[in-house]
């Protein structure tokens, strides 16, 4: 999962892409980069660093991106790895491109053997680099010098025709001797991409509409999956439709990733996320499952906590206090370490816990290593009895699309199912053997029919459901899941 931002404005933008990247920080910590161009679309400047966003770029950094269009990022790797080369965004000297994304390329080792066939050769393991390379390659091929929008929207054909997997792209280049932010989205528009607009003239493509908030930009519209769309300070945006196939875009996006003020196909996520614990509610009481309080694991399952509080009439507490300024923690040798450093995350609230029937909600299980030791920390503190509520279905399917969660074996539910459960009498024995893992008196999941009446309309369910979007072939199934152990 990353964060991308694009800024074509009348002057420097480099600053406010830094507070712009600062307001999607939660979808990236590993690196974060600036690029930008100069007016004449002829000098590009980028710096980029490890950590966060203030940790990677400070003043100095910014002093040194002068130009009125540029790109951001901040990046959480799922191909590739956490080191500066692998950092976007990324730069290719002929005929001058910046370009960031989010998302995932299934085919990477596929393009780089291609691209290697015209000595075109790979710099680092991160998959923006080979879909700039496509298409920097396929704008050189129509002429040297002097690129229109025409030749870039040929470009985008070839990177939808080479380039497999999920991908929202933010370019800036010079086009039609203008310098120019193009936004582009794979044909089923998997990965999130919103674009705001400002007073003063100004365009901004980003990941969340959070950015948008933040810098002072109004939500204009998402680009449709498929779309390529050519933005200038002061002109209205150029719309161009390209392949689209059908609308998939990530529902854990609205259960998870993105902050619950941002706003995603019209609806804002936290209201999706209320409606997701309405859902969960009525399982609840359907199955009987009665508690004395009812605690989120913070922060994401707060609102739908919140709703399943007022539906069942139960008290919300907070059970943990988050600590917001704790740091990564690193694989730690031995579970004594690993149970200090969860403390040191979220810590305990003993008095509203000892005695209590707690409701614990959660999100989601990917690992469930987490939550087994949550589960510890509750019995320690002296709980009567601890339910698990989840606001999203049994996690049973890899996601090859730009989540970390690749393989089939570092799924907690497929211990114990095959894939997503059959039926509701599947549903209940996987409830069952997962509460029982996890040392918990029950487990309730949303059914996949739940989520879709919380959050209607199209979208990719895969790792819930296994539908995915595109079939992926087990040649670039291999390789991710290849990369992700290396
Ligand atoms: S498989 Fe799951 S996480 Fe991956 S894109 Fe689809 S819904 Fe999102």
């Amino acid at each position: 999962m990353c964060g991308f931002v694009g800024l074509v404005a009348s002057q420097d933008v480099a600053p406010q892409i830094h507070l712009a990247l600062q307001a999607l920080q939660h979808r990236g910590q590993d690196s974060a980069g600036i690029a930008t161009m100069s007016g004449d679309g002829r000098r590009f400047a980028f710096r980029r660093g490890l950590g966060t966003v203030v940790n990677a770029l400070d003043q100095a950094d910014l002093e040194a991106l002068p130009g009125a269009v540029g790109l951001g990022h901040v990046r959480y790797p799922t191909i590739g790895r956490g080191v500066l080369e692998d950092a976007q965004p990324f730069f290719y000297r002929q005929p001058g491109v910046l370009m960031a994304h989010n998302g995932n390329v299934t085919n990477v080792g596929a393009l780089e053997r291609e691209l290697a066939k015209k000595s075109i050769h790979l710099m680092s393991r991160c998959d923006v680099e080979p879909a700039l390379c496509v298409f920097a390659d396929a704008l050189m091929g129509q002429r040297p010098a002097d690129h229109t929008t025409a030749d870039a929207l040929e470009a985008l054909r070839a990177v939808q025709r080479s380039v497999r997997g999920s991908y929202s792209i933010v370019a800036a280049l010079r086009l039609d001797g203008r310098p120019t932010l193009l936004v582009f989205r794979d044909p089923h528009g998997i990965r999130p991409a919103t674009l705001g607009r400002r007073d003063d003239g100004a365009w901004m493509a980003a990941s969340e509409s959070v950015c948008l908030d933040a810098t002072g930009f109004s939500h204009a519209f998402e680009p449709r999956p498929g779309e390529a769309v050519i933005l200038r300070a002061g002109e209205e945006p150029e719309r161009h439709a390209l392949e689209a196939r059908t609308p998939s875009p990530c529902i854990f996006e609205a259960i998870y990733f993105a902050r619950p003020d941002a706003v995603m196909g019209d609806r804002s996520v936290y209201e999706v996320r209320l409606d997701l614990g309405r859902q969960l509610a009525s399982r609840l009481a359907a199955k009987g499952v009665s508690a004395d309080v009812v605690f989120p694991v913070p922060d994401t399952a707060r609102p739908a906590a919140t709703a399943v509080a007022e539906e069942l009439a139960l008290p919300l507490r907070e059970g943990f206090i988050k600590n917001r300024y704790s740091g990564r923690t690193f694989i730690m040798p031995d579970a004594l370490t690993r149970d200090q450093a969860l403390r040191l995350k979220l810590n305990p609230i003993p008095r509203e816990i000892a005695g209590k029937r707690v409701l614990l909600v959660d999100d989601s299980i990917v690992r469930g290593t987490t939550l087994r030791r949550v589960v510890g920390l509750l019995e320690a503190a002296g709980a009567a009895e601890v339910h698990l509520a989840i606001h999203a279905p049994p996690v049973s399917h890899p996601c090859f699309y730009g989540i970390d969660m690749s393989t089939e074996d570092e799924l907690f539910a497929r211990r114990f199912v095959q894939g997503t459960p059959d039926g509701e009498a599947g549903y209940q024995a996987l409830e069952r053997d997962a509460a029982a893992a996890l040392g918990a008196d029950s487990l309730t999941w949303l059914r996949v029919a739940d989520m879709d009446a919380a959050a209607p309309g199209p979208r990719c369910a895969a790792c819930f459901d296994g539908v995915y979007p595109e079939p992926v072939p087990d040649v670039d199934r291999d390789e991710i899941v290849r990369d992700r152990q290396a």
